[in-house]
Order: C-alpha cells, then structure tokens, then sequence
C-alpha cells in the first residue's frame, strides 16, 4: 500500500532545547482561525543535527521555521537570502522555505520590538541594557538603526558573560555613527539614574527562585522599565517598576509583533492578531495559575 503523505503544511521551532516557546499556541490559533491546513510543531534539533534537519525541509513539508538557542547565529550560513536585520544583527529568528527551496532567513525580534516601542511612545536615547544575547542583539541594533532615529544614542551594556557584551557594544559602535554604546562589569556602572529606559533582555525573571537584577535606589522616576520576559508576566522587575509608579511592559506585545510579522512572511497573509493574542493571554494565565 503507498504510504499516504500528509498535504498539512508544517511550521515551528527549532532549538535545543525547545521548552518555554509560546509561540506554537498564536501559530496554531491563527491556523485554526484562518481554516488553514498547517500546523506548528516543536522542533528539538541539536547543533549537529542542524544542518541535516534543514536540508530535508522539503520533505517535511516545512515551509517556515523560528529559530532559537543555540542556532540563531549558525543557521545563517544555511541561508540563500538574509534580511537587511540579519545582516546587521548576525542572528536570524525566523527562516522562509520558498517554492524552489530556499531558505530566507528574517529577524522579526527587531521589528516586533521596534513595531511595540513605537505604539508605546517611548522617548530613547540613553538605554541600559541588561543581556547581550540573541534578543539584546536584535534590540540594541533595533534601537541603534530604527528606533532613535537621527537622535543621538547611549547604549550601557551589562552581561554576565563580559566578552559578549564589549563585542555587542564594540557592533554598535562600528554602525551607527553617533551612537555611543559600551560595556560596563557591573550592574551599578549602567547607571540607570541617568537612562531614559531599563531593558531586560536576560532570562532572569523566568523562574520563581530568580533575584531581581537591579535595586529600587537605582531607577528614577521618568524611567521606562521593558522587560522582554512575558512569563511570568510581571517579573520582580517589573513589580519593583509598578510600585514605583513607573511606566513599564512585559514582552508579550513584543512576542505576539515578532511572532504575526514571521506568519505574513511565511503564509503570504494578514496575522490574525487579535486571536492570537487571546491564545498567548490563556497561556500566560494558566501558567500563572500553576
Ligand atoms: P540568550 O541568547 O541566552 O541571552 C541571554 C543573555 O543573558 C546571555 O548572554 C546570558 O549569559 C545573559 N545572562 C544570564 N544571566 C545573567 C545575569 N544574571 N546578568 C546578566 N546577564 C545574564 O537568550 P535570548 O534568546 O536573548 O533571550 C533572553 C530573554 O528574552 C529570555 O527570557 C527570552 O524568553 C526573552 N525573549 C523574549 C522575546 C519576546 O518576543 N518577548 C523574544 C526573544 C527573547 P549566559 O549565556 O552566560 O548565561
């Protein structure tokens, strides 16, 4: 009997490994909405894995792909097309498998964090960064390039791996001119008094057990607080922000931005929003509820 092969187009997300991603839930939900074939699976690829994973895309019927840690950076020498983004960042979020087989490699982290900055007004020029990672890199680039404008930029940058963040700064130096980015060895060198927004682009705030990265004597009162983690949604960051009076957000807008942007590209169609910001609401509070 012929094996019956499944006409379902498939979408989702490699990485190693895949746990924490809320991404199949709005994926799916749009699908679901949309009456379309096609489904996002979690993809557990390790690093020697890559390589044969995405030479076989075709026949898997895949036909787009977030990426995740450990292979933004590597899956770019698999791409046959990069973005402009990709090309400045050196990380690739998310891969479009054309007709042919190609493989397009976007960043969608930076414009679904320029696309959420600009609906929430903010005023950037002088940010302290905390992470120098795939999301600080996609940001700070966003920041340098897209958000500041014309304006001139102060970049602090704090990460606990010290060689990642001067090689992060030393980036956005060689960029943009104008903009003034650099690596400092402790969290109270960011000097956060003198920023106009705090952004946590560190995993810090994932777990209950975490510490809060910065102190209350450190943040002002005109200081925007962004953290990029959306579960929990309100880390003890974002707490300490809110009961200071703060302005602040969590990164689900961010996440739901990135994640409708990558469904146009893949699906050649309007992301459903609203329903998959519904899906990713859900999920965030039965998390909450555990
Ligand atoms: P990543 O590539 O692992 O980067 C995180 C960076 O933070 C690493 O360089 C890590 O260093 C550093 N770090 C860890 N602990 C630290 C500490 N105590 N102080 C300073 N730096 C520390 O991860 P990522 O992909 O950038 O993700 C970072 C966070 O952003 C995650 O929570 C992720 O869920 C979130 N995120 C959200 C969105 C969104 O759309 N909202 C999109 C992307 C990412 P080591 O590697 O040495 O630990």
């Amino acid at each position: 009997m012929d094996k019956i092969i499944s006409s379902q187009q498939q979408y989702g997300l490699i990485g190693f490994p895949v746990k924490h991603s809320f991404s199949g839930f709005m994926h799916n939900a749009a699908f679901s909405a949309l009456k379309m074939d096609a489904s996002y699976e979690l993809f557990e690829v390790k690093p020697e894995e890559l390589k044969g994973f995405l030479s076989t895309l075709a026949q898997k019927n895949i036909y787009g792909l977030n990426v995740t840690i450990p292979h933004k950076e590597k899956v770019i020498e698999f791409l046959d097309k990069q973005s402009f983004e990709v090309r400045e960042i050196g990380t690739a979020n998310t891969i479009r498998v054309t007709g042919e087989g190609k493989l397009e490699g976007f960043n969608t982290d930076y414009s679904g964090f320029c696309r959420h900055i600009e609906e929430l007004r903010i005023h950037i020029h002088k940010v302290a960064l905390l992470g120098a990672g795939g999301a600080a890199k996609a940001i700070a680039v966003a920041i340098a390039l897209a958000v500041a404008g014309k304006g001139k930029i102060e970049l602090a940058i704090y990460d606990i791996d010290r060689e990642r963040s001067f090689a992060l700064a030393q980036r956005l130096t060689l960029m943009k001119p104008g903009c003034i980015a650099y690596a400092v060895d402790k969290i109270e060198d960011l000097k956060i008094k003198d920023k106009d927004i705090l952004i946590n682009a560190t995993p810090i705030g994932m777990e209950e057990e975490d510490p809060c990265l910065v102190k209350e004597e450190m943040l002002h009162q005109n200081l925007f607080v962004y953290d990029l983690i959306y579960n929990p949604p309100q880390t003890k960051l974002l707490t300490l922000a809110k009961n200071r009076g703060l302005r602040w957000s969590n990164g689900l807008m961010m996440l739901l931005y990135q994640g409708a942007l990558a469904f146009k590209l893949w699906t050649q169609r309007e992301a459903p929003e609203k329903i998959m910001l519904e899906a990713l609401q859900k999920e965030v509070k039965k998390w909450s509820n555990l």
